[in-house]
Formats: C-alpha cells, sequence, structure tokens
C-alpha cells in the first residue's frame, strides 16, 4: 500500500472535522476524495501531506510512518498541490516551478534541475508561459503551472487538491488523462474533486466524507447509486447507467431551493 490512513481523528478548536477516518491506497492507483464543502477534504490532504498532525491515529506513506520522515526525504515522497496559493513574489512560472526541486537542490538549482522543469512545463503544455511572472497569470493557468511544480518534485505519492477548480473542459481532461498516465507508471495519487461525474471517469477508487467521517456506498463496485450520492450531496440526485459508467444529473422539478439573496435594491435605468 503506498498510502495508510488509520483511525484518524482531526478536530480545530475543538471542533471535530475528521474522526475515525481510515483508508488504503495501493500503489498504481488514482483515488479521487469526494464530499460537500467544509466536508474535511483539505484538512484531510493537509494531514497526508503532513502539514497538520492528526490528534489520533496513523498515516503511512510507501512503507513509513509520516512523522518520521525528514522534510527534504518527505518532499521526495509527497508532492501536494494545495487548493489555494498566495505568491508572494513576482517569480517567473520557471522559477515556480523550480521551486518543486528544492529537496534536491544544495546550493543552487543545476543543470539536471532546470531541465527536469523544463520537461514539466512541456508535459502539461504551458512552455510558453515559461519566462511570465506568475503573479500575472490567470487562474487556470497558475493551476497548470502549480501542477508542474509538482511533477518537477517527482514524488512517489501526489495530493491535488481540487486540482481542476479553475481549468476549462480541455484542460480538465488533459490533466487527468496525465494524472491516469502517471499512475499506470507506478505514482499514486489522491485528488479532491468536486464533479462526480468527471470524478468516475477518471478514478480507480472513490472516497467519500461525510459529517466528519468516511461514508462507505452500498455498492463498492459502482459507488454512484442515486440514493448515496444524494445523502452526500443532501440534493436529489439521479444516476443512469451508461456503458458502465455513471450519468448523475440533478432532479430540479423537486428540488425546494432555499430564498436567493434579497441583492443591491432596484434603481431606474430609464433614461432622463
Ligand atoms: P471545500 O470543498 O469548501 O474546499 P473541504 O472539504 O476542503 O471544503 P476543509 O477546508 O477541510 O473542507 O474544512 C473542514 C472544516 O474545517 C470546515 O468547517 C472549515 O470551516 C473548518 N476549517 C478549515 N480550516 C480551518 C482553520 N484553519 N481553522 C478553523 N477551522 C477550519
Ligand atoms: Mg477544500
Amino acid at each position: 500500500m503506498a498510502v495508510i490512513v488509520d483511525d484518524v481523528t482531526f478536530g480545530y478548536h475543538q471542533r471535530p472535522v475528521l474522526q475515525n477516518v481510515s483508508f488504503e491506497i495501493d500503489q498504481g492507483r488514482l483515488a479521487i476524495l469526494l464530499g460537500r464543502n467544509g466536508s474535511g477534504k483539505s484538512t484531510l490532504i493537509k494531514i497526508i501531506a503532513g502539514l497538520l498532525s492528526a490528534v489520533s491515529g496513523t498515516i503511512r506513506v510507501m512503507g513509513r510512518e509520516l512523522k518520521v520522515l525528514r522534510s527534504a526525504e518527505r518532499a521526495k515522497t509527497i508532492g501536494y498541490l494545495p487548493q489555494f496559493h498566495q505568491p508572494v513574489f513576482q517569480y517567473s512560472v520557471e522559477d515556480v516551478v523550480l521551486t518543486g526541486r528544492v529537496a534536491y537542490i544544495w546550493n543552487a538549482p543545476g543543470h539536471s534541475d532546470r531541465q527536469i522543469a523544463q520537461r514539466a512545463l512541456q508535459t502539461v503544455g504551458i512552455e510558453h508561459l515559461r519566462d511570465r511572472p506568475y503573479t500575472e497569470l490567470s487562474g487556470g493557468e497558475r493551476q497548470l503551472v502549480m501542477f508542474a511544480r509538482v511533477l518537477a518534485q517527482e514524488p512517489d505519492i501526489i495530493l491535488l487538491d481540487e486540482p481542476v477548480s479553475h481549468l476549462d473542459l480541455a484542460n480538465q481532461i488533459q490533466l487527468l488523462t496525465m494524472l491516469k498516465r502517471m499512475t499506470q507508471a507506478g505514482c499514486t495519487v489522491l485528488a479532491a474533486l468536486h464533479d462526480p461525474n468527471i470524478a468516475s471517469r477518471f478514478g480507480d477508487q472513490f472516497i467519500f466524507l461525510k459529517n466528519s467521517r468516511i461514508a462507505s456506498p452500498p455498492n463498492r463496485e459502482f459507488p454512484w447509486d442515486s440514493d448515496f450520492l444524494s445523502s452526500i450531496y443532501s440534493v436529489q440526485l439521479e444516476t443512469i447507467r451508461s456503458n458502465g459508467k455513471p450519468l448523475i444529473f440533478p432532479v430540479l422539478e423537486n428540488t425546494q431551493l432555499p430564498p436567493g439573496p434579497k441583492g443591491p435594491p432596484s434603481i431606474d435605468l430609464t433614461p432622463s
């Protein structure tokens, strides 16, 4: 097993966010984490990345307990793409991608580090952005740069927190296809995604969070059952099976929508 999460419990300010969470991811699998806003996906990913410490429970990565890994070892084992990234300096795209090599660099980046960064830019298809200041990029371009940075890190395990949230459909498919290929080459991936239609197309394994716990679908082979998904997302959903894959869509006619925001007072726009 590449990742073992065993009985992890965590809370912020005594408020529980994850309770007795356990799951395993086999090496070379693409696991997808699903759940509503605030269900604890980012928190769980940060715990596996070693950025937060669980109150109890253990994490093992590539056969070793996470807490015994020194930071350079951890960076070579686990790559992490955060949900939000606040750039501080006006680094060029190339320099941002090179920061992915930090665990390998002793003093200054060498020729091979630059080659690896260049290859990561090529793989993601963003070589044309290489010399642009990162701070001037669009949201989707930044997300692709951060993905290239994780690739340059060459980790065994990649944790991605909503990696496609800013991407157009073509780039979503491209990035997820790339991840799939990387798993076929032995890399292990855990990604938080919101769209079950996209998730079901690419994932090998699905982990659902609800009320701070893992929710287990009645049928593990096909976890897209309408009732189960409707309970996960608290909205009525319907699933149609098409060639073994689900097509999931909302049932709007029975949905009680909450009242919308009031909005600004109306103004008279007729020319005087
Ligand atoms: P989203 O889909 O919106 O990204 P999520 O599933 O990633 O949500 P988390 O970010 O893990 O959810 O948050 C889980 C809960 O913990 C939420 O109720 C959130 O308000 C709370 N939380 C997250 N970070 C902190 C923090 N630093 N301090 C206190 N509470 C926090
Ligand atoms: Mg999140």
